[in-house]
């Protein structure tokens, strides 16, 4: 019988020959999460056999993942920020690049009223839950044009308790949000990569990552042009998005000539520009 410490080496050697990243670490996750023990757990049990019902899940996890299939969706959680998010296939996994929309978020949200936030393209819902979870006075409207991605966003919202502070809405950009409702901070990591470009990323993202969350058009600033302009009117604070690398000034620009000011470029952990955001002025 083969024990926990036999079975990880043999994966993660499998994961390594597969040009996989992070091969140890990703056969631990799947073995702890077929086996639900942490990951310390696993080093205390190393020889521990495992049972044919045991092998026989995490050889279905081992295989997924040598497809090269986001462990997150093996899973089915992903930690972003100071929280785990339930994650399913359809949606984006969450990137630690897209916490910094948090931090800029956390300076602007006062503490002292009630503040309305919208999350456009919410996905697994991990940036706007992640907000009304740091500020208990803030609402939020959860947009989504895809269906799966709204129903994770739904899950999320769920798993965190959050059924009276926020509302799953489908549609485009501000569409289902009606005219009379406040808005205050849009907060958005929009689809941004070009088109021809989505073929050469990683396989975890161009075979397994939806489509939609990923394809910013030709050029990949699509989604900018459409929200930038539906937001400059209805916002009363501002807007914070994610960009892709060297799309700072097209998206500063787009801001500006929306009439918003105070641009800011903000750099993700990795030091490079990744957030822009803008104020609408005071009137
Ligand atoms: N808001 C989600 C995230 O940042 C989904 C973004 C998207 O689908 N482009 O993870």
């Amino acid at each position: 019988m083969l024990t926990i410490k036999e079975v990880l080496l043999k994966s993660s050697d499998f994961f390594a020959s597969k040009g996989i990243d992070s091969p140890r670490l990703d056969a631990e996750l799947l073995m702890g999460h077929a086996l639900r023990m942490s990951r310390i757990q696993l080093y205390m049990n190393f020889d521990k056999p495992l049972t044919e019902d045991e092998l026989t899940c995490i050889r279905g996890f081992v295989k997924r993942r040598s497809n090269r299939e986001p462990i997150a969706y093996i899973i089915e959680e992903k930690g972003f920020y100071k929280f785990d998010f339930t994650i399913v296939p359809g949606v984006l996994c969450p990137r630690p690049d897209t916490e910094t929309i948090i931090e800029v978020a956390n300076h602007w949200i006062p503490k002292d009223r009630d503040y309305f936030i919208c999350d456009v393209g919410s996905g697994s819902g991990c940036i706007g839950l992640s907000l009304l979870l740091e500020h208990p006075n803030a609402r939020l409207y959860a947009t989504d044009i895809s269906e799966s991605a709204l129903r994770c966003t739904k899950l999320n919202i769920k798993r965190h308790n959050l059924m009276t502070r926020a509302a799953p809405l489908k549609g485009p950009f501000l569409q289902p949000i009606p005219l009379e409702r406040p808005i205050d901070l849009i907060v958005s990591n929009p689809p941004y990569i070009p088109t021809s470009e989505i073929e050469g990323l990683a396989p975890e993202v161009a075979n397994h990552e939806p489509r939609l969350a990923l394809d910013g058009g030709q050029d990949g600033l699509d989604c900018y042009r459409a929200l930038i302009q539906q937001a400059a009117p209805r916002i009363r604070d501002g807007i914070i998005v994610e960009i892709g690398l060297g799309q700072e000034s097209a998206v500063a620009d787009l801001m500006k000539d929306a009439g918003l000011i105070d641009i800011e470029l903000h750099n993700d952990l990795t030091d490079r520009v990744r957030i822009v955001s803008g104020r609408k002025p005071s009137i």
